[in-house]
């Protein structure tokens, strides 16, 4: 397939393509036959190159020369991790992503794709939110840091647009879960945080404690619909403004609701304790997935309690090399 820019193939750099997103997309590329004919796709990991050091990126991107950029690479976690580090959350993302963008300009990339967050919404909002909202009012205060730095991917796609041109964009996933995820307890995102805190309960005849009450709302996304949502955007979506990648409204979640759904999964009988001493974070932060649906009326999203009894099996299958 020619690129965008009609000078040759498609050569499409993924950054973070050992991560949880990168690993489903390269799922969906090589393994579910979405590789076209022409197209050569690298997943890079931190070990190719530590995008926090400019002269790392140049490196890496005049080794792999690409036209193309999904822009995956981050310091990623959970709630607990992010009020830890608001500090390295802002610092770290900030400079990757300035590093990113401005050698993919400064090599003639046509077109970046990269991955904001819903979490960085403002806190203090009317509901739904959707992808005009993003800089009307700070951010809740649990993770100031990573939000900051993702609402400046927003702020610098529209200026190389204003000044270059250049057609980079950004998506918004909601909370995002599956193989290859981090199931560490401390640092992990909530579902694979409580598969990895349930299965060691059911092994060790113990309760299952959930940080705080249970009670916020999320929407939850399978990994493989984001994968197949990126590889679309990449090629289809022609916008600089960003799109909300999510499961409608209908389908949010109580953090009980999934807890629930995770002990099914993995048959956990035990007691479930919520430790309600600790911070909630967000209540909710509601995403409404309209334009989406405009674009792809018919797609179809795994449903949650199919995903995360396929992520439960993976973990358990893979424990000894799942990131904990
Ligand atoms: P992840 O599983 O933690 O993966 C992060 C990736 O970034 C890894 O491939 C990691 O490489 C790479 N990376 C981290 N620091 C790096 C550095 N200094 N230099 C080069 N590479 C570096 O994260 P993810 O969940 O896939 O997230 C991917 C993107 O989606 C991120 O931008 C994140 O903000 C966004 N996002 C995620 C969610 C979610 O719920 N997970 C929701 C919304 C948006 P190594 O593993 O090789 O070190
Ligand atoms: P968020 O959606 O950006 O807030 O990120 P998380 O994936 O970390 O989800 C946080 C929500 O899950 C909060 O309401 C937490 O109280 C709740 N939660 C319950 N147990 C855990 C846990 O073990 N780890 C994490 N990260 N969150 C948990």
């Amino acid at each position: 397939m020619a690129s965008q820019s009609g000078s040759g193939p498609m050569r499409v750099l993924v950054t973070g393509g050992s991560g949880l997103i990168g690993k489903a997309i390269e799922h969906v590329v090589m393994k579910d036959g979405e590789k076209r004919e022409g197209e050569h796709w690298i997943f890079l990991s931190s070990k190719d190159a530590n995008l926090m050091d400019l002269e790392q990126t140049r490196a890496v991107f005049e080794k792999h020369r690409p036209t193309h950029v999904i822009h995956l690479a981050a310091k990623v976690g959970g709630l607990y991790l992010h009020m830890r580090e608001n500090l390295y959350f802002l610092r770290d993302n900030l400079r990757i992503n300035d590093n990113v963008l401005q050698t993919a300009h400064a090599m003639g990339v046509t077109k970046v794709v990269s991955c904001l967050s819903s979490c960085i919404f403002p806190d203090k909002t009317t509901y739904p939110i959707d992808e005009t909202m993003i800089h009307n009012g700070p951010p809740h205060e649990s993770n100031y840091g990573y939000s900051h730095a993702k609402r400046m991917i927003d702020v610098q796609n529209r200026a190389y647009f204003g000044q270059y041109g250049h057609r980079y964009t950004a998506v918004i996933p909601t909370n995002v879960f599956g193989p290859h995820d981090n199931f560490n307890e401390d640092e992990g995102h909530v579902l694979t945080a409580i598969m990895n805190k349930t299965y060691k309960a059911k092994r060790d005849n113990t309760t299952l404690n959930v940080w705080g009450s249970g009670k916020p709302l999320r929407q939850f996304i399978f990994s493989m619909d984001i994968g197949r949502l990126m590889v679309w955007v990449l090629r289809e979506y022609d916008e600089v403004n960003p799109i909300i990648l999510s499961v409608g409204e209908e389908d949010e979640v109580s953090i009980q609701e999934a807890v629930e759904m995770i002990a099914e999964a993995l048959e956990f009988k035990g007691q479930i304790h919520y430790d309600t001493s600790l911070s909630d974070g967000q209540l909710k932060k509601t995403a409404n997935n309209a334009k989406l649906r405009r674009y792809l009326p018919d797609f179809t999203f795994t449903p949650l309690r199919e995903g995360i009894k396929l992520t439960c099996d993976w973990f358990v299958k893979n424990y000894e090399h799942a990131r904990t």
